[in-house]
Parts: structure tokens; C-alpha cells; sequence
């Protein structure tokens, strides 16, 4: 008979270690901190009842704490997270002194008794009835709470304070890790985007949006070597604004500005996304097309040219009629070309549009 009991008892505490060995498993596969909480409220469950779980943290100071996570059986949660309250004068404040969890049985009684308790007054009204304060610890230092509550009354026993005491440590020094984890990751995210950010910064003229002279270089010389590598034709097409200087004497510098801005959105209509325009110089720019719109050059420079010409520029109460001359180099086969030489090619040819008169296309081929 003793013997029997012994076996039940033994089989009983076998099957309690293997709950909170499971627990333990679920929460510690967690890597964020949200991901560690759900973890907790779909396992706690075996040991302890709740209907809802909280999570607050300590501020530094340990002055305020503030609501982080909450999830609970019912469709509204009234405390959201940011939720703060004040630390001085807290009844939590026990709850960290002894460092044992708060049965609370009678939420409704309580909040009669506390009526200056904001979060009690929320609890309720969520329909808590029980709570159970649980401090989250970790290396000696409080860093918050974990509130598992219930909808019926006289939920919490002292069993269950041994519960939650039982993976206390184990689960505090999780959730700290998964904070420093969360921030960590956080931290990275932003200084990815500000990378990026610097990075757009870096390869764009600010003025027009265009690519910068470093960036439409950099476009070329990448381009150039695979076009000589795998065979197929490069064009570059020179353009370069009619008499910009008058238009800046006349109307200002600022209406200069937005001349230059205006040519380039017309520009950039007429070329397809990856044949990318660069602002190469003041009133200056530069395209490089390859495979089939290279052998377009000159028909899409012809384009170009008609998209600044055939349309009034209207601004700031002035109508200007502005004009571009463009050169095109044209690379028909693999040649062995040097950005420079290619580029050269291209001014000639721009150059030879100037002298004849303007508002048209030269073209030039390279090699
Ligand atoms: P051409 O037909 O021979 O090209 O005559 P042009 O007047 O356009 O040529 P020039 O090179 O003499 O003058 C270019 C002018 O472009 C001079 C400069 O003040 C103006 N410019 C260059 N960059 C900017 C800019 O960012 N904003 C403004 N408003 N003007 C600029
Ligand atoms: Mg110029
Ligand atoms: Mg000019």
C-alpha cells in the first residue's frame, strides 16, 4: 500500500518536471521578447490558470513602470501598451521587496479600497477578478512584472506562487535577454535605413534627383566593361542645355534652379527605368544605353532633344522656350573602350551640335 502511494507520488512529480520542462523548452525557443511572452502565455497555462498575461517594465530609474504586451482571452485589453504609471508609493513595490508573487482574489473589492488605482480600475473593467504579480528579476535587479490574471474570482493559491517561483529565475533572465536582443535588433534595422538613406544621398544630385557625376561614372564604367565582355553595343548620349547662362542672367538663379529641374523630369519621361540619367555638370547630362537602345541612340536622343523643345517651360510667372544640344557616342561592337575616350567622343559630338547651330543631335561613333 505505502509502496503504492510512493509510486503514485513519484509518478506525480515526474509528471509535474516534465511540465515545467516543457515550459522551459517552448519559452526559451523564443528569440524576441514578443516572441518569448506568447510563448509564456500558450504554456503557463499547465501551471498556473489566467485568462490574461501582462508584461510591464521598470523604467532605469525605477520611478515608472510601463505596460509592454498584453493578451488575453477576450477581445479588448483597456491597458495598451506605453501605459505608464508611477513606481512611488505602488503596492508593486512590496512585490519586489519580497520578491514573491501578489495574490490579489477579489479584484472588484480591491479597486473599492484602492479607488486611485488607474490599472486596477482598467483590470476590472476588462473583467478581472484575480490577479497574480509576478516580479521579473534578473542578476539581482528588478526589471518588471509579469500579471497573470483571471475573469473568476479566488483563482490564485499558493501553489501557483510556487509555480511561477519555480521558473522565475530561468524565465526573468530570458525576457532580459530577449529585451537586449529586441533593442539590439531594433538598433540594426534603423542603422541599415540610415545607410541606406546616406547611401541614396551619396549617388544622387539633390537638385534634380538625377544620378550625380560620381554615380553615372561609376554606371559607365560598369556598363562598358560588360558590354565589352559579353559582345553587345554601348551608347552614350551627351546633353547639354542652349544658352542656360541668359536664362539665368534674365530670370535669376533660383528660376535657373527650377529650369534645370524641370528639363530633367522631361528627360527622364523618355528613357526607360534602367538606362539611367546622370546630372554630369552643371546644365549637363549623361545617359548610357545598352543592347537594343544603343543601336536607338540616336532616335532616342532625337526624342530627348523634341521632349525639352516642344514644351514652354511656365514658372513662377515666366514662359521660357528652352532648348538642348546633344552628342551621342555610338559603340557598335565589343571594343576595348576607356570610359574618358568614350566620353570624349560624346563632347565632339555635342560639341559639333553646338556649332551647327543648337537644339539638335550629333552623332559619333566610337572606336
Ligand atoms: P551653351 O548653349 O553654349 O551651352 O551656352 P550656356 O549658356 O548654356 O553655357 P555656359 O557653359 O556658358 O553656361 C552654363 C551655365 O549654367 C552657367 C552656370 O551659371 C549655369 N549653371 C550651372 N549649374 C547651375 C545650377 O545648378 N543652377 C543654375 N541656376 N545654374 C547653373
Ligand atoms: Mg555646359
Ligand atoms: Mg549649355
Amino acid at each position: 500500500m505505502e509502496l503504492t502511494k510512493l509510486a503514485e507520488s513519484l509518478e506525480q512529480h515526474y509528471d509535474e518536471t516534465r511540465k515545467f520542462q516543457y515550459i522551459a523548452e517552448q519559452v526559451t525557443s523564443g528569440l524576441f521578447l514578443d516572441e518569448v511572452l506568447d510563448k509564456v502565455f500558450e504554456t503557463f497555462r499547465a501551471v498556473i490558470p489566467y485568462n490574461r498575461l501582462g508584461a510591464a517594465f521598470l523604467s532605469d530609474d525605477k520611478l515608472h513602470l510601463t505596460h509592454y504586451w498584453g493578451r488575453s482571452d477576450a477581445a479588448k485589453i483597456l491597458i495598451q501598451p506605453g501605459f505608464t504609471a508611477s513606481m512611488v508609493g505602488s503596492s508593486l513595490q512590496t512585490v519586489i521587496e519580497t520578491g514573491r508573487p501578489r495574490i490579489l482574489n477579489d479584484l472588484e473589492t480591491y479597486l473599492t479600497e484602492h479607488p486611485k488605482s488607474h490599472s486596477t480600475r482598467l483590470m476590472v473593467d476588462e473583467g478581472v477578478r484575480s490577479s497574480l504579480t509576478c516580479p521579473l528579476i534578473a542578476h539581482g535587479k528588478s526589471i518588471g512584472f509579469l500579471f497573470f490574471s483571471s475573469f473568476a474570482m479566488n483563482t490564485y493559491e499558493h501553489v501557483h506562487q510556487g509555480a511561477y517561483l519555480r521558473l522565475a529565475v530561468q524565465l526573468s533572465l530570458l525576457v532580459e535577454k530577449s529585451r537586449l536582443y529586441q533593442d539590439l535588433y531594433e538598433i540594426n534595422q534603423e542603422l541599415q535605413e540610415a545607410k541606406r538613406v546616406l547611401y541614396d544621398q551619396a549617388i544622387h544630385d539633390e537638385l534634380t534627383g538625377l544620378y550625380n557625376r560620381r554615380a553615372i561614372m561609376d554606371l559607365l564604367n560598369s556598363r562598358l566593361s560588360r558590354a565589352t565582355r559579353e559582345g553587345f553595343p554601348i551608347s552614350l548620349v551627351m546633353i547639354d542645355i542652349d544658352y542656360f547662362k541668359k536664362i539665368n542672367d534674365d530670370y535669376g538663379h533660383p528660376f535657373g534652379d527650377l529650369a534645370l529641374k524641370a528639363v530633367a523630369e522631361r528627360l527622364n519621361r523618355c528613357v526607360r527605368d534602367y538606362n539611367r540619367i546622370g546630372r554630369y555638370g552643371g546644365e549637363e547630362f549623361l545617359i548610357v544605353l545598352d543592347r537594343d537602345d544603343a543601336e536607338a541612340a540616336e532616335h532616342i536622343a532625337e526624342r530627348l532633344r523634341m521632349s525639352v523643345a516642344d514644351e514652354t517651360l511656365i514658372e513662377c510667372g515666366h514662359q521660357v522656350h528652352l532648348t538642348v544640344s546633344i552628342g551621342v557616342a555610338i559603340a557598335t561592337t565589343a571594343i576595348d573602350l576607356d570610359p574618358h575616350q568614350f566620353i570624349s567622343v560624346a563632347d565632339q559630338a555635342l560639341y559639333n551640335a553646338k556649332q551647327n547651330g543648337r537644339n539638335q543631335v550629333v552623332v559619333r561613333y566610337a572606336g
